[in-house]
């Protein structure tokens, strides 16, 4: 479905990721995991047309996304949910999510996505008169979450999606991760936390200084003993 090939992108000629390629098939959770500085949002803002590679090819359903303007890559059916959120933070829950589906999708269906949003995070229902800047961190990540969906996307991208969120919500966090697979759509996260995103994804690649140090099943990634001592403290 996503293949990215060998892509480099670089910030003012100083190299962010170099060569990389992953693949992600329909209907997969596909984690890339690394430390801080890896490479990691680069490489979904290389996706997501936020940053432009200096090299390389990006392609989604056969599509090359590689130079075409980011508005244009989420209306082929991608949603990407960035690092800092980026919510409207004077507008209601509502009208955030709201947002989510006019921006794209004119006047196309819109419950569908509302109630998969809703079932997935009942919080939110409960807050939809609230303004956005009024929710907790985890909150907020499941409002960014929620309005990505309203785009009705066929491949949810997100970057770091436990961060700065307590540990209960986390979980809640990635638990709606596997529901919204199994509601049809394919996920591509990054994370720092590699044990918790091991845990729910098929496949992982593991980004080191720019490069993909490491491939596999989540679970011969997680049962490797290097993996284990260098990322999981095992
Ligand atoms: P983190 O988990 O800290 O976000 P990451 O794995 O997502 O890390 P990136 O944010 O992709 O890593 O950063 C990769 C490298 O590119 C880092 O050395 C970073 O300093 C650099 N970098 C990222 N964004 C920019 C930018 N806008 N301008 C210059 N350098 C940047």
């Amino acid at each position: 479905m996503l293949s990215v090939h060998e892509v480099t992108t670089a910030y003012q000629g100083l190299v962010a990721i170099s060569a990389v390629s992953i693949e992600v098939q329909k209907g997969e959770i596909v984690c890339v995991a690394g430390a801080n500085g890896a490479g990691k949002s680069t490489l979904l803002k290389s996706i997501a047309g936020a940053e432009r590679p200096r090299s390389g090819t990006v392609t989604f359903d056969g599509k090359r996304l590689d130079g075409m303007a980011q508005h244009h890559i989420t209306a082929t059916g991608i949603a990407y949910v960035p690092e800092n959120r980026r919510l409207f933070p004077r507008l209601s829950v509502r009208d955030n999510l709201r947002l989510g589906s006019y921006l794209y999708r004119g006047d196309a269906d819109r419950e569908g996505p509302l109630n998969l949003v809703f079932t997935l995070f009942p919080r939110l229902q409960e807050r939809l008169e609230q303004r956005a800047e009024t929710l907790s961190g985890g909150e907020q990540q499941m409002l960014a979450i929620g309005r990505a969906l309203m785009t009705r996307p066929r491949l949810l991208m997100l970057d770091e999606p436990s961060q700065g969120i307590m540990p209960k919500l986390v979980d809640e966090i990635f638990q709606a991760v596997l529901r919204i697979r199994d509601a049809g759509m394919t996920v591509l996260i990054v994370e720092q936390r590699m044990a918790e995103c091991l845990e729910i994804a098929d496949r992982a690649y593991i980004l080191q200084t720019g490069r993909v140090l490491m491939q596999g099943p989540a679970e011969e990634i997680r049962g490797n003993p290097d993996v284990r001592k260098a990322y999981l403290g095992l």
